[in-house]
C-alpha cells in the first residue's frame, strides 16, 4: 500500500515516524503497536462475551430447595413466594436445557406474577434470586411504559436494559430474567374505553403480551423511543423469564367479594371454611387480577400467581438483624472499618420497629429511622478516639423526636 519506500501501518495508515514500532506481516503488510493493542482488546472482549453464556450443565443447576435456602439468607418470611419462585426458576433452567431433548414435549415458559403490599420484599426476592443465577437480570418499572407514539418509553425498552446488562450479548440476553415492577399500574383504568385513550393501560398490556408470549422483537440498543434511522437489535423473547410484581392496591375488595359470592354456590360448605380476613391476598386467584384491570391474555401469560405476606412486627424486627446484609450488620461494618465496635441495646431495635409501624413506613422505614438515629455519630465518631459505641434507648428517642417526621417518610 505504501507508494514510496516508507512503511505505513496497514490499519491506521500512519507512517513509521509517527509510531513506536511495526510488526511485519505477509506481502508488505504492517501493524503499528497502537493498532496491535486495539486488536488484542477486541479479541479479548469477544472471547469474554462468549463465556457470558450460562453453562447449563444439569449438575450445576441449583435445585428448588437450594434456591430457597439461598433466598432465606436474605429475605425474611414469604415462604410461599419463595417456593413458587424457586420452582419457576428451576423449571426455567430446565426449559433452557430442553433443546437437547429429542421428544415432542415442549416445556412452556412459566412467567410469574407476585402480588403484595409495597415494601414486603418483591424486588428484594427478584434481586436476590438474580445473584444466585448466572443469567442476565434486570428490573424495569412498568409505570414509565406507554403505547408507541406517546410520552414515555416504548415497551421494547424493557429488553434494552437486559441487553445492556448482558453486555449486548444477544444470546445471553435471550436467556435472561426480567423483573417488571409495578405491573398493577398498567391495569385498565375503568371499564369504559371511550372516555379517554388509555395510553398507559390496556395499550401497554397489549404491547407487553408480545414480549411475554415469545416473539422476535426489534430492540433500540440505547432505549427510550425508537427513531427511524436507529439500528435495531433483534431479540427473541422465547426463553426470557418474566417475573412481574405489583401492590394491586384495593384488590382485597375484589377477593373478598369473590369469596362472598361463592359461598352461595353448591360447594358453599367448603368455601365457608374460615377465611382469614386479615390476609386476603393469600386467596388471590387469576379472576381477581382480571377484575382489577389486567386483560385475560396477560393473565394467561403469567401462569404462576403468588402473593407476599404483609410484614408484622415480628417480621420487621427480624429484618433489622437477621438477613445476611441486614441494616444493623451494615452499620456495624461501617463503624468496624474505623475500628469502632457498634452495639445497639435491644430496646433500641424494638423502638425502631415501633416507629416504622407508627409512621406506617414498613420495612423501607427501618433504614431511614436507623439512619436518623445514627447520623450524628457517623459524623463525629470517625474523628474521636473511641473504640466502642453503644446506642441506648434514650439516645435513639432523642434523635427521632428531634427529626422531621416528613423527612423520614420520604427517605
Ligand atoms: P417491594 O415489595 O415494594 O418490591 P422491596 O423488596 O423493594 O419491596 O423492599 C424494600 C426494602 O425493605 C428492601 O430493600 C429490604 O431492605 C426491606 N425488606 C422488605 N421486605 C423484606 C423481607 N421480607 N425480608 C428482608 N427485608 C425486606
Amino acid at each position: 500500500m505504501a507508494k514510496n519506500n516508507s512503511k505505513h501501518c496497514s490499519f491506521c495508515g500512519r507512517p513509521e515516524s509517527q509510531v513506536d514500532f511495526f510488526i511485519m506481516g505477509q506481502d508488505g503488510a504492517h501493524i503499528c503497536n497502537d493498532c496491535a493493542v486495539q486488536a488484542a482488546e477486541i479479541v479479548k472482549e469477544n472471547s469474554s462475551k462468549k463465556t457470558n453464556l450460562p453453562n447449563l450443565k444439569k449438575e450445576q443447576v441449583p435445585k428448588p430447595v437450594e434456591i430457597k435456602e439461598y433466598l432465606d439468607q436474605y429475605v425474611i418470611g414469604q415462604n410461599e413466594a419463595k417456593r413458587y419462585l424457586s420452582v419457576a426458576v428451576y423449571n426455567h433452567y430446565k426449559r433452557l436445557m430442553q433443546e437437547d431433548a429429542n421428544d415432542d414435549v415442549e416445556i412452556e415458559k412459566s412467567n410469574i406474577i407476585m402480588v403484595g403490599y409495597t415494601g414486603t420484599g418483591k424486588t428484594l426476592l427478584a434481586k436476590t434470586i438474580a445473584r444466585k443465577l448466572h443469567v442476565p437480570f434486570t428490573i424495569v418499572d412498568a409505570t414509565v411504559l406507554t403505547e408507541a407514539g406517546y410520552v414515555g418509553e416504548d415497551i421494547e425498552s424493557i429488553l434494552t436494559r437486559l441487553l445492556q446488562v448482558a453486555d449486548y450479548d444477544v444470546k445471553a440476553a435471550e436467556r435472561g430474567i426480567v423483573f417488571i415492577d409495578e405491573i398493577d399500574k398498567i391495569a385498565r383504568k375503568g371499564d369504559n374505553p371511550s372516555i379517554t385513550r388509555d395510553v398507559s393501560g390496556e395499550g401497554v398490556q397489549q404491547g407487553l403480551l408480545k414480549l411475554l408470549e415469545g416473539a422476535v422483537v426489534n430492540v433500540p440498543p440505547q432505549g427510550g423511543r425508537k427513531h427511524p434511522d436507529q439500528k435495531m437489535i433483534a431479540v427473541n423473547t422465547q426463553n426470557i423469564l418474566f417475573v412481574c410484581g405489583g401492590a394491586f392496591d384495593g384488590i382485597e375488595k375484589k377477593i373478598a367479594s369473590r369469596l362472598n359470592t361463592r359461598v352461595v354456590g353448591y360447594n358453599a360448605g367448603k368455601e365457608n371454611e374460615q377465611v382469614d380476613k386479615k390476609n386476603l391476598l393469600q386467596y388471590i386467584a387469576p379472576q381477581d387480577l382480571k377484575s382489577f384491570g389486567l386483560i385475560p391474555e396477560i393473565i394467561g401469560r403469567l401462569p404462576i400467581l403468588t402473593y407476599l405476606e404483609p410484614l408484622d412486627r415480628d417480621a420487621l424486627r427480624r429484618i433489622l438483624t437477621e438477613p445476611k446484609n441486614s441494616i444493623i450488620k451494615q452499620y456495624s461494618k461501617l463503624f468496624n472499618m474505623d475500628g469502632i465496635e457498634l452495639i445497639f441495646d435491644d430496646e433500641v431495635l424494638d423502638y425502631i420497629v415501633d416507629k416504622a409501624i407508627e409512621f406506617k413506613l414498613g420495612a423501607r422505614g427501618l433504614r431511614s429511622i436507623t439512619e436518623t438515629i445514627m447520623m450524628d455519630e457517623m459524623f463525629e465518631m470517625p474523628s474521636k478516639n473511641e473504640k466502642k459505641l453503644i446506642i441506648s434507648l434514650p439516645y435513639a428517642q432523642s434523635k427521632i423526636e428531634k427529626a422531621n417526621i416528613n423527612r423520614l417518610k420520604t427517605a
